[in-house]
């Protein structure tokens, strides 16, 4: 059989572009295929820890995608439903450093066009863009590529080794059977833009009974707020999101006084459910990466981060993959390992945080406590900036500095900076 291509990757989000700007700087031949058309909106809040730039900037992509639009972030704020306030910046934590003090907001608009022209660059990758892929060639058990229907009409495509990078609902990894929802974290998304409203130079997260309001500045003037709810709160959107979305936004007075004279820009875009969990991400011929592997609350901020690694430690093990003649268990199996190794406890942590943040006295307590201890605070964000480990945070001495009201920072006589509350 005819192999065009060494590896076909399905979607061009953050993942599949980065997977192939990899590939591609190996020479393999790739093809990177995707429904849509670039640039194309997506729903997100837009924010990238510092480790997600390291990537970028490990693919070649980051001068690119410094040259767009954005804003740089040096850690995030947090208002918890009584109003208590704590502030964490990406500092520098034992061996432990970002990449960068910030992270980065940009438009997906213009990042997913962004990586995916850088993928283009070179010039073993091929990039079809408004095909959608329908099905996986299956024969003998092994995928043996994609068909799918684009400009051209249906069209069929074989590779050795076929890689789902098609994001949360994945025909890829349903087609394989590697995922299924995940009912205990069902959350939908509202997200829309302003122009003309203060913030500063930290992302912030406004917790309130009926779900979160995420926000960031993604340039000099435009500020993308997304509003994370639970499913069973989206019957009362009755066909009108953007009085459904308005109405909780409103509904927090810190919000709506630096709203009074901002313009909302376009219109509010709806997702969702979002929780998958995955069985697996690999198959005889298949892989998955990005969020076609699974995908948790966004409030963390880490999916691209997610994304643009598992892409760069698949491509680590591709080429091995490729050595042999069909690419299957044992070597495919590394790269299951290696992801969970680097993921696993990030991921379970994630899944914690989420569960307890939407218990009010405990997160009012804990943010209470922390904003009163920005030191400990910082390991927080360092943790969510990707770059500080769960087990240098979930630890039993971390516990104690939060529990003891005398706890100072180490090396200092200063009494503790309160912003809390
Ligand atoms: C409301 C919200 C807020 C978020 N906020 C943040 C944040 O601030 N920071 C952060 O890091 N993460 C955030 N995330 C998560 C982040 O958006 C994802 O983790 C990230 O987009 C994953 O990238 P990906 O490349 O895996 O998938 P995607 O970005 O979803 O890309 C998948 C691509 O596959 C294509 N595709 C799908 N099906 C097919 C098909 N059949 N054939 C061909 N192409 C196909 C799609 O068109 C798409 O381009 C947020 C998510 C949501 C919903």
């Amino acid at each position: 059989m005819a192999q065009d291509w060494d590896v076909i990757v399905v979607g061009a989000g953050p993942a599949g572009s980065t997977l192939s700007a990899f590939l591609g700087a190996r020479g393999l031949r790739t093809l990177l295929l995707d429904r849509d058309r670039f640039p194309r909106r997506k729903p997100c809040g837009e924010f990238m820890s510092p480790e997600a730039l390291a990537t970028l900037d490990r693919s070649g992509a980051l001068p690119k995608v410094e040259a767009l639009p954005h804003r740089r972030l040096f850690g995030h704020e947090i208002w918890s439903y009584d109003g208590s306030h704590l502030r964490g910046d990406y500092a520098p934590f034992g061996k432990y450093r970002p990449f960068r003090p910030y992270g980065m907001a940009v438009q997906r608009l213009l990042l997913d066009h962004a990586l995916l022209k850088h993928a283009a660059t070179f010039p073993s990758v091929t990039v079809r863009e408004g095909f959608r892929v329908e099905d996986l060639i299956l024969r003998g058990g092994r995928v043996q590529g994609v068909r799918g229907v684009g400009d051209r009409g249906p069209e069929t495509f074989f590779a050795p080794l076929t890689v789902g990078a098609d994001g949360i609902h994945s025909i890829v990894a349903r087609r394989l059977g590697l995922t299924e929802p995940d009912r205990s974290l069902c959350k939908c998304a509202m997200v829309a833009y302003f122009r003309g409203m203060e913030i500063g130079d930290h992302g912030e997260v406004h917790l309130t009974e009926s779900g979160y309001f995420a926000m960031a500045p993604v340039d000099a003037d435009l500020v993308n707020i997304n509003f994370i709810v639970d499913q069973s709160k989206m019957r009362e959107v009755n066909g009108d999101a953007e009085g459904f979305y308005r109405r909780h936004l409103m509904d927090v007075p810190r919000l709506a006084a630096r709203l009074r004279n901002a313009v909302q820009v376009g219109k509010v875009a709806t997702t969702g459910p979002l929780a998958r969990r995955n069985r697996g991400t690999v198959a005889p011929g298949a892989m998955l990466v990005g969020d076609s592997t699974e995908f948790v609350d966004p409030v963390t901020g880490e999916g691209i981060f997610l994304a643009v690694r598992s892409a760069e430690i698949a491509a680590g093990v591709i080429p091995g993959a490729l050595a042999v003649a069909d690419p299957d268990a044992p070597t495919l199996a590394e790269y299951h390992r290696l992801r969970g190794l680097e993921f696993g406890e990030r991921l379970n942590s994630c899944r914690i945080v989420q569960r307890y943040l939407y218990r009010p006295w405990i997160t009012n307590w804990v943010v209470r406590t922390l904003g009163a201890k920005p030191w400990l605070a910082d390991r927080i964000i360092g943790m969510s900036g990707d770059y500080i480990p769960p087990a240098a945070v979930f630890n039993l001495p971390f516990i104690l500095s939060v529990l003891n009201p005398f706890t100072r920072r180490r090396g200092t006589a200063e009494p503790a900076r309160a912003i809390g509350s």
